[in-house]
């Protein structure tokens, strides 16, 4: 597997390339501003064929760059239904945006339990919604690998007081991901990696947050 993170626009947002060594073939997961020219680059330095975007969820920093890259790469763009809207009309969310962003057209969602297939590498869709109704996260169980959107972060979760949120919606979210194995390194949508097992509190946000 190989993993590359590029943090980018004005909230350091993570765009990842995710690729299979073997196959070369790769997806990229969030698509933040001023991350295109970084995740093109990589990716030829990388000899990766990028086959489809994935998005954990649509606020606008995931999403700034998306139209451009799907233009430049013509591939296939996800999302979870839930936030398809602001995906195709961005700032329909009412979180206002920084500067004007293009929307896409989904091409098709993304839904609890589905398996995705990069080369040889399986993503499972963990649907987590509580930080926005459609958020998602990605788990390469052989790889030990979670990608948490904004659900979690390294010591902290997605912020709750966004017109997107349901508080009642997060809690559950997060006691699915603390059941996976404590070895699963996460990689946010925000800030630097950490892992199941030091978030282990995550299993009672509850109590520290609502
Ligand atoms: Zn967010
Ligand atoms: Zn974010």
């Amino acid at each position: 597997m190989i993993l590359e993170i590029f943090p980018s626009g004005p909230l350091e947002t993570n765009a990842y390339l995710l690729a299979c060594s073997q196959t070369k073939k790769a997806v990229i997961i969030d698509t933040p501003s001023e991350s295109t020219d970084l995740i093109l680059q990589k990716a030829s330095k990388l000899s990766v064929s990028i086959e489809k975007i994935l998005l954990t969820h649509s606020h606008w920093d995931h999403i700034a760059d998306v139209a451009l890259l799907k233009e430049k790469l013509n591939v296939p763009v996800y999302v979870h239904e839930e936030d398809a809207g602001n995906l195709e009309h961005p700032g329909s969310d009412k979180i206002p945006l920084f500067f004007p962003i293009a929307g896409v057209k989904p091409d098709g969602f993304l839904v609890e339990g589905q398996e995705l297939h990069v080369g040889h590498l399986k993503i499972q869709v963990i649907h987590t919604p509580g930080h926005t109704l459609g958020g998602v996260c990605f788990y390469l169980a052989k790889e030990k690998v979670l990608i948490s959107g904004d659900t979690l972060f390294r010591g902290t979760i997605g912020s709750l007081s966004l017109p997107t949120a349901r508080p009642a919606s997060m809690w559950p979210s997060l006691k699915k991901l603390a059941a996976l194995p404590a070895e699963t390194k996460v990689y946010p949508g925000h800030g630097g990696p950490t892992s199941i097992g030091a978030e282990q509190w995550i299993a009672h946000a509850q109590e520290q947050f609502d």
